[in-house]
């Protein structure tokens, strides 16, 4: 133990001089010690995206949360530190943003996962929670948290992410209406001093995750729409009754091959595959999917509730389905997709995605836009648009949200996030299709982030630090007084491209 320290000290310390000498002197961080301390890997240089390839110098994995607060000291006492570091968790970011060129990534995966689930006693007055480690899954929480029947409140869709990535962004999904995305559900963090700044400040090593008592079963609802106005309407509706209602999200049906992408997990015994045409004629339908878990008060059954909020609903008569299913399969049902999808070799392919929070008043002209901007026929992968609520998000953290509109009350509390996830086969799309996809998705952002529509990006990938000002708006300054504050040399994240590197011999 004592000696694996040691040698984690001293390989650290050699790492840092070797890339701080000029680079190219290093030969393989490698030759330096055992390679569970530092290698050099491929995946470093790659995500989900498959769109920016940027090559570390060096790879940490870390053993402990030690070895990273080692190997930060080192870097911010010494004038080392014209070395970048990103920390990656489960390299599921778009745009290089977990990447450190020529830097330092450090794979959070390889602390060894530890998780302590904490279960509220009756008479005890606190609260159930997990603490975990920042590199471990999402789904490594859920199945521990599970054995004691209780789980964390707040998700996102796919549960293969890591806790330190989400928590650097937000984490959002059907669940955030009801109480905020994910970093709404932190109750205590080691290392890192603000939430949700995308892996700018600090080192998410540990996070104390609020749980909840876990459902068995989740009643699950989809409701098609061929009006869009009804479509939101029903979404909104929806989020304004969260004791009955415990999920809420929706898509656009461009074509039926997008409604195939999104209806793997929707189990398939139940021949689901609405008939549109023979109950409208409309070119473009909408889906919401709703749940109900089956805790109820005495008497009552998730079934009798999902009835009583249908009939306030305006759906397609015929065009509503609804399947029970434990919790666990509900909340990994993207898990299923990315199965059906490997197995056809479209996992592993560009996607160049496009995710936007919308204010209420724009958001149907944000579908206009997207709309005009999108070929039916050859679009793949799933468009989310859902609801919301302002006041579930705390406005101390870093997320850049759309500003309230003035005027009015000043207040608008709902707030779409939109997220166009695309993929870009390459057998039918090849790099200057890529290209053009990615042009246009920039001008899908500009106008709406510009005049009426009121947008901001969510994972946000901006080209300059000017459009990066604009995102942050009047938080800006905040923004960059923190950065300031908490890694005053630019050294982390380098890969999410807000801010120049600022070198010792500088400040
Ligand atoms: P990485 O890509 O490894 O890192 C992302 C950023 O966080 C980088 O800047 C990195 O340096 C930083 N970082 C990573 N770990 C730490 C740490 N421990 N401390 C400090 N900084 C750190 N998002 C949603 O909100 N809702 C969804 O439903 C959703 N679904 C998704 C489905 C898929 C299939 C994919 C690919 C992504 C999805 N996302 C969703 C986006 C996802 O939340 C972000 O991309 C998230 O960053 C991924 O986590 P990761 O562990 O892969 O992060």
């Amino acid at each position: 133990m004592e000696f694996a320290l040691f040698c984690t000290k001293v390989n650290i310390l050699i790492l840092i001089l070797a890339l701080c000498s000029p680079c190219k002197f290093i030969q393989s961080p490698m030759d330096y010690g055992p390679s569970n301390l530092l290698e050099t890997k491929s995946s470093a240089s790659l995500d989900f995206g498959r769109i920016v390839f940027n090559s570390p110098s060096a790879v940490l994995r870390p053993q402990s949360p030690r070895d990273i607060s080692l190997l930060l000291t080192f870097h911010s006492a010494s004038s080392f530190s014209k070395v970048a570091v990103a920390a990656r968790g489960a390299g599921h970011s778009i745009y290089g943003q977990a990447q450190a060129i020529d830097g330092i990534v450090i794979e959070m995966d390889s602390i060894p996962s530890d998780i302590y689930v904490h279960k509220k006693r009756d008479d005890e007055s606190g609260v159930s929670y997990a603490d975990v480690g920042g590199g471990v899954l999402w789904v490594e929480l859920l199945e521990e948290s599970l054995k004691l029947g209780l789980a964390p409140r707040s998700w996102t869709d796919y549960l293969y992410l890591s806790i330190g990535g989400t928590l650097s962004n937000g984490g959002i999904s059907g669940q955030t209406f009801k109480y905020g995305p994910q970093i709404s559900n932190v109750l205590q963090l080691d290392v890192v001093t603000v939430l949700g700044g995308l892996g700018q400040f600090g080192i998410i090593t540990r996070a104390r995750i609020l749980l909840q008592d876990a459902p068995q079963k989740v009643k699950w609802i989809r409701a098609f729409y061929d009006d869009f106005d009804t479509f939101t309407g029903d979404q909104e509706l929806l989020v304004s009754m969260p004791e009955l209602v415990d999920y809420v999200e929706g898509f656009i049906v461009p074509n039926e091959q997008s409604l195939l992408s999104t209806s793997v997990a929707f189990p398939a015994h139940l021949g689901f595959m609405p008939d549109f045409h023979h109950v409208s004629s409309a070119k473009v339908y909408y889906c919401i999917e709703f749940a109900v878990h089956d805790f109820q008060a005495e008497g009552t059954s998730a079934e009798q509730v999902v009835e009583k909020i249908s009939k306030q609903m305006s759906y397609m008569p015929s065009l509503v389905y609804s399947v029970e299913v434990s919790y666990f399969d509900f909340l990994n049902r993207v898990r299923m997709e990315e199965m059906n999808l490997r197995s056809r070799g479209l996992w592993e392919i560009p996607h160049p995605w496009l995710n936007m929070f919308v204010p209420k008043s724009g958001i149907k002209e944000f579908k206009d836009l997207l709309l005009e901007n999108i070929s039916p026929n050859d679009f793949e992968g799933p468009i989310l648009i859902y609801p919301l609520l302002r006041d579930k998000w705390d406005a101390n953290t870093s997320v850049a949200l759309p500003d309230a509109p003035t005027g009015g009350d000043g207040v608008e509390q709902v707030v779409y996030i939109v997220g166009m996830l695309r993929s870009a086969n390459p057998a039918s799309c090849a790099a200057g299709c890529l290209d053009d996809i990615l042009r246009r998705n920039r001008q899908i952002a500009e106008a709406a982030s510009a005049g009426r529509i009121g947008g901001k990006q969510y994972l946000a990938h901006h080209p300059s630090l000017l459009h990066w000002r604009d995102h942050f708006g009047r938080h800006w300054n905040r923004f960059a007084a923190r950065k300031n504050l908490f890694d005053p040399l630019g050294v982390l994240a380098p890969g999410q491209g807000i801010f120049p590197r600022v070198h010792a011999s500088a400040l």
